[in-house]
C-alpha cells in the first residue's frame, strides 16, 4: 500500500526527534508571545521558552491544558493568530457551559488535508476509490476533516453526511462506493438495514470501512468485517488538537500510527500526572507541533490508551496508540458527543428545582448505542398521574436533547435501585456489553 508522505512517515527516529524539538521550540515561543493563557501559565512556573527549553523532556515541566481551560477561553481567547488569519472555525460538542472553539489558518487546513490523506492512505484509500462520508458536516470536525483529506488523495468523495440509512445504501449501491467512513455502530446499522431489505453486501463494491467517533471493540470490528465484507480500520481525532488526522491504523490493524512530526504524544498517570513509558496504560496527552491558529500544549484528552514503539510491518516509523476503550474522567462519549453527567444534573434541577438522583446509562439497542437517563422516583418529583409523569419525562428529554444534541430516553426507576459505588451513585454505567438484567424500571 502506498504511503502518502513516505519521507515523513518513514523518517528515522533521530530525525523525527530533531524535527519535534525544533517545532516544539517554535510552538512554545509562539504561544508565549501570542496567547495570554499560556504566557500566564509559563510565568507562574518561571519558564521562558527561549532559555528554558532545550530538550523534549523539558516539556514535562509545563502544566497541562484541560478541556475546561478551553471552554473558559470561549470563544477566541486561546487563538494564537488574529481572527483575520483564521479561515475556518470548528467547535466540539457542548460538554460544559461553553463549547470548545478552535480555528484554522489556511496553512492549518493545508496541513490537515495532508494528515487526513496520510491516515486514509494507510487505511487503503487510493485515487480510484469512491469514498462515502457519513459523518456530520458542521461545527464538529469529522465530516469536513475527512472530506478534504479524501479530496487531497484524489478519491471521488460522496459527502452524504449523517442519517437516512436507506438512501445511504442506495447511494452505496448505485454510485459503487468502495470506502465507507462512519462510526462503528452506524456500520452495523447499515448492515442491519441491508439484512432487512434483503441486500447482500456482496452486491456492493465496498472494500474498506474507516471507523471513528466513539469507543468500540475488536469484536465490533470483526462483526463489521464479516457482515460488510470489508477491511476495517480505526482512527483517532479530537477537535481540541486538530480533528481527524492525528492517528490512524494501517492495514496491519495493530494500533494507530501517530503523526509524530505534527503531534507530541505522551501517556500519563491520570492521577499523579507522571509520564509513563511505552506499553503502559494511561491518559493520552497531546501537544501540537505545527498548528498556527490553535496550538495546544499538553492537552489532556481524557482518553485512556498505551503507546507501542515496536516497528510496524508497513514501514512507517511512527509509534502507535492502542484502541481507546475508556476515559479517565466522567465524560461519557456517545455518538461522538462528549457529555458530562454533572451538567445533565444541572438541567434536571432547573426543571423542578430539585436535583434528582440519576444515572447515565449507555445501552445497545440492536446495533445502536442509546443513551438512557435513569431517574429515581420521589414523591416531590413525580406525581401519581400517569399523564403528568409523561409530560415531565418528555420535558426532561427535550431539554437535555437541546443541550447535548442527541435525545436520551428517560427511565423512571424505583428509589434506591440505581447502581451504587461506595456511598455515591455511579454517574455513568456502560451496559452495552453486559447481559440484560432486570432493572426494575417503572417507565420507559
Ligand atoms: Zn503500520
Amino acid at each position: 500500500m502506498p504511503i502518502w508522505e513516505p519521507e515523513k512517515e518513514r523518517m528515522s527516529r533521530d530525525d523525527l526527534r530533531q524535527t519535534q524539538l525544533e517545532r516544539l521550540q517554535a510552538t512554545l515561543n509562539r504561544v508565549y508571545k501570542n496567547v495570554s493563557f499560556y504566557r500566564r501559565r509559563f510565568k507562574q512556573i518561571d519558564f521562558r521558552p527561549e532559555d528554558d527549553f532545550t530538550d523534549i523532556c523539558d516539556i514535562e515541566r509545563l502544566p497541562f491544558t484541560t478541556g475546561q481551560d478551553i471552554s473558559e477561553s470561549y470563544p477566541y481567547e486561546m487563538f494564537a493568530v488574529p481572527l483575520r488569519e483564521v479561515v475556518r472555525v470548528h467547535a466540539s460538542s457542548g460538554s460544559s457551559t461553553n463549547p470548545r472553539v478552535v480555528g484554522y489558518t489556511r496553512q492549518d487546513l493545508n496541513t490537515w488535508a495532508d494528515l487526513v490523506a496520510r491516515i486514509l492512505s494507510a487505511a487503503g484509500v487510493v485515487q480510484d476509490d469512491v469514498i462515502q462520508i457519513t459523518f456530520g458536516y458542521g461545527l464538529l470536525t469529522g465530516g469536513l476533516g475527512i472530506h478534504y483529506g479524501a479530496e487531497r488523495i484524489g478519491a471521488s468523495v460522496l459527502p452524504t453526511s449523517v442519517g437516512r440509512t436507506e438512501r445511504q445504501i442506495k447511494i452505496m449501491q448505485d454510485f459503487r462506493t468502495t470506502v465507507l467512513v462512519c462510526t462503528p455502530s452506524y456500520a452495523l446499522v447499515i448492515a442491519d438495514r441491508m439484512d432487512s431489505i434483503g441486500l447482500s453486501a456482496k452486491k456492493l463494491s465496498l472494500k474498506y470501512c474507516i471507523c471513528a467517533g466513539e469507543p468500540w471493540t475488536e469484536k465490533m470490528r470483526r462483526e463489521i468485517e464479516g457482515r460488510l465484507f470489508v477491511k476495517v480500520t480505526d482512527n483517532y481525532g479530537i477537535t481540541e488538537a486538530l480533528g481527524p488526522g492525528i492517528a490512524g491504523e494501517c492495514l496491519h490493524q495493530c494500533g494507530m500510527h501517530i503523526q509524530e512530526d505534527h503531534f507530541l504524544a505522551e501517556v500519563i498517570d491520570p492521577k499523579s500526572g507522571t509520564v509513563l513509558g511505552p506499553g503502559m496504560k494511561g491518559e493520552l496527552v497531546l501537544t501540537t507541533l505545527t498548528k498556527e491558529a490553535f496550538p495546544v500544549i499538553r492537552f489532556r484528552t481524557g482518553d485512556i490508551c498505551s503507546i507501542a514503539d515496536e516497528p510496524c510491518e508497513c514501514g512507517r516509523t511512527t509509534r502507535r496508540i492502542s484502541r481507546i476503550l475508556e476515559r479517565c474522567d466522567d465524560v461519557v462519549v456517545v455518538k461522538g458527543i462528549n457529555i458530562i453527567p454533572e451538567r445533565i444534573g444541572d438541567i434536571l434541577q432547573e426543571i423542578r428545582g430539585e436535583r434528582p438522583v440519576f444515572q447515565l446509562v449507555l445501552v445497545r439497542e440492536g446495533p445502536r448505542d442509546q443513551l438512557e437517563i435513569w431517574v429515581e422516583v420521589t414523591e416531590q418529583l413525580f406525581f401519581d398521574k400517569m399523564r403528568e409523569q409523561r409530560t415531565l419525562v418528555d420535558l426532561m428529554s427535550r431539554k437535555i436533547a437541546n443541550f447535548i444534541g442527541i435525545t436520551p430516553k428517560i427511565k423512571l426507576v424505583e428509589k434506591g435501585s440505581l447502581r451504587r459505588e461506595g456511598e455515591g451513585i455511579k454517574p455513568f454505567v456502560d451496559r452495552r456489553f453486559e447481559a440484560v438484567e432486570d432493572t426494575g424500571c417503572t417507565n420507559s
